[in-house]
């Protein structure tokens, strides 16, 4: 059953997911059909590693209109990357024209984090998104003095997104400049993420997208709507999360949705969104 606001809210584009996930399982068909009664009219599902790349390919083979993927190691990850992994990252940008370059970043939260490592696979995501001229979507925690210095010291990007942005509110100016786009999530609707939230308020309006990072990054239980798994946070729920930044922002749901479906648009360079 959609919710109220579906037809006050626009279309929608979830800007970082991982529809390709096993959580998900055979409720992917109900799952997207869900999204569409919710208008969230397209994903970008995000691959994390060499193993679930081509689960990432067929989706957006198999829903071309509804899907576009990305591919890359996210940071948790790049202790198992095989040594090939350079050269299938390579393929699957050739062989997919449409395709962005994420998740991948830096992580210093995760427990032995080896930031080193990190940093070199990340810098060839970087290498690659010039190269082929392709938008990256930046996983980045508590890492931000190793993020800057690598920006620093590398040459442009092609314009980013760096997902559920929890930085310094005081790096977004600088940020921004250097191509910098931002997804709120329904994570941050948690009271412990306040100072996260209230950056939100000052992310210019060409910057802003939004986002599920389904199946994880579920919101607090009150902001969970019907649509809500337990074994998974479901991504219909996303017009919750919107109403709630429209809020924050001081804006109309229409005005919020459309902003992040127009800036999503232009970032991913998807065709059919005005
Ligand atoms: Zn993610």
């Amino acid at each position: 059953m959609p919710t109220e606001n579906n037809n006050a809210q626009g279309t929608l584009i979830d800007a970082h997911n991982h529809l390709q996930d096993q959580r998900f399982g055979d409720d992917l068909a109900d799952v997207l059909a869900s999204m569409q009664d919710e208008n969230i009219v397209h994903n970008i599902v995000n691959g994390t590693c060499e193993h679930d790349w081509p689960e990432v390919e067929a989706l957006h083979k198999a829903h071309p209109e509804r899907i576009s993927p990305a591919f890359g190691l996210h940071p948790w990850k790049t202790g198992a990357r095989s040594i090939e992994w350079q050269e299938k990252l390579r393929h699957f940008l050739l062989e997919n024209p449409l395709a962005s370059i994420g998740e991948c970043g830096l992580d210093l939260w995760m427990r032995d984090a080896d930031i080193d490592d990190q940093a070199e696979v990340f810098k060839i995501h970087m290498q690659l998104s010039r190269e082929f001229d392709r938008p990256l979507t930046i996983h980045c925690l508590k890492a931000w003095p190793q993020f800057i210095g690598l920006l620093d010291s590398s040459p442009p990007l092609p314009d980013f997104l760096l997902h559920s942005y929890n930085g310094p509110r005081e790096h977004v100016p600088s940020l921004c400049r250097r191509g910098a786009h931002f997804s709120f999530s329904g994570y941050f609707l948690h009271p412990r993420k306040q100072q996260t939230m209230l950056t939100f308020r000052h992310i210019p309006d060409d910057r802003l997208l939004i986002e599920t990072d389904a199946p994880d990054m579920a919101p607090p239980e009150i902001f969970q709507g019907n649509y809500h798994r337990d074994n998974y946070h479901h991504p219909a729920d996303l017009p919750i999360t919107l109403t709630e930044l429209a809020k924050l922002r001081g804006v109309s749901i229409r005005q919020c949705g459309d902003v992040t479906t127009q800036n999503a648009a232009r970032l991913f360079r998807l065709s059919g969104f005005r």
